[in-house]
This record gives C-alpha cells, structure tokens and sequence, in this order.
C-alpha cells in the first residue's frame, strides 16, 4: 500500500533542515509527503548508498544547509 510519508522521514536530515527554516517547503511537499519514492537520498538509502545530509532530494548537494 502507497503511503502518504516517506518512511524515513522523521529521521531523514530534510526535515530538521525544513523545521529549522533553512529548507523550501516544496521539497517537503513534492517528495518527502508526495512522491518519496523519486527521491534520490531515498533511493540512495533503500540501495545502502552513502550520501551526504547536504543531498538534496532530486541529488543536487546544497553546501548552504
Ligand atoms: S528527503 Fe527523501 S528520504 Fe528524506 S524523507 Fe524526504 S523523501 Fe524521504
């Protein structure tokens, strides 16, 4: 069954990034509670592929966060 949240999300570096206000809610919106399973760190982590919390969910890195 599709759910609605990314599973990782809660401990998922994205969302400390979001609540602290140094993250755009679209990220949020279009992948983390939208389509979760696009996004790279997501992909990267199912796949025990290592990436950097600075990876954005389509795989930029954002050396500002
Ligand atoms: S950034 Fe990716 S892995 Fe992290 S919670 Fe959002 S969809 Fe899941």
């Amino acid at each position: 069954m599709r759910q609605n949240v990314c599973k990782w999300y809660y401990v998922c570096p994205m969302k400390k990034f979001y609540e602290e206000g140094r993250l755009d809610r679209h990220w949020i919106n279009n992948y983390c509670k939208g389509e979760w399973q696009k996004c790279i760190r997501y992909k990267n982590v199912e796949n025990n592929i290592a990436h950097p919390d600075t990876m954005l969910p389509n795989g930029e890195i954002n050396e500002r966060l």
